[in-house]
């Protein structure tokens, strides 16, 4: 479900690997690839969501720092590693030319976002839709473009009116954590929670500012749901 709350470790379970080391994971399984977004402090807008409010503009991976004389910041992100195989920034690239040439269906790729420390949150399926190399004001970096899927599980029994949905940013997620003290606001439960819409966007409820969001655990949303049904 979008904007779920999972420990790190939850996470690993749901993707069945021991640890998620990289943010880039091309084919994380035959289905589907997997992102992580962990905004550097130093670079605000690493996970821009765009103005059609289901756009992210997810900037690609460094060069693998292997000395300390050499910023890997300083460096062209790399398409392929030195022995010439391609990177994770290369895998993705060339699913986006696969699916520019008709090739393919767009990449399927999972995101989940870092809200703190041990905290992430399920942004939704995304399809991998282009890139463009991007001159950031010392060297070049690749910007992936992922549209919002309306397609949330693998099996298409989750269909989402992307006309009616708004992606919440990184930052407002973080705000409500806080302010939320990461727990249920209704009865106080750290377990199952979500960033809840307090009036969903389809209802004309916005999902841009941290009002009419708040931190609930699964069960007092099925209440929620029972009284508005
Ligand atoms: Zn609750």
């Amino acid at each position: 479900m979008l904007d779920e709350i999972y420990s790190y470790r939850e996470m690993c379970d749901l993707e069945n690997v021991q640890t998620l080391q990289r943010g880039m994971n091309y084919r994380i399984t035959p289905k589907y690839s997997l992102i992580l977004m962990s905004r550097r402090s130093n670079a605000p807008y690493n996970d821009k969501i765009l103005g059609d409010g289901i756009t992210v503009n997810y900037e690609g991976h460094d060069e693998p720092r292997t000395s300390f004389e050499i910023n890997p910041k300083s460096l062209d992100q790399p398409k392929v590693t030195r022995i010439g195989t391609p990177t994770q920034n290369g895998r993705f690239i060339n699913a986006v030319e696969q699916y520019r040439a008709g090739k393919s269906s767009p990449e399927l790729v999972k995101i989940y976002e870092k809200i703190m420390p041990g905290v992430w949150s399920f942004k939704g399926y995304f399809d991998l839709v282009d890139y463009s190399t991007k001159f950031d004001g010392k060297r070049n970096v690749f910007v992936f473009t992922l549209t919002l899927s309306k397609e949330q599980s693998l099996d298409n029994s989750v269909i989402i009116d992307l006309s009616h949905t708004r992606l919440i940013p990184t930052e407002v997620k973080k705000e409500v954590w806080k302010r939320d003290g990461g727990k249920c606001v209704l009865c106080g439960s750290n377990k199952n929670l979500h960033f809840d819409h307090d009036l969903p966007f389809s209802k004309g409820g916005t999902s841009l500012t941290k009002k009419n969001i708040r931190l609930l655990c699964a069960k007092c949303n099925l209440a929620k749901s029972d009284k508005i049904e």
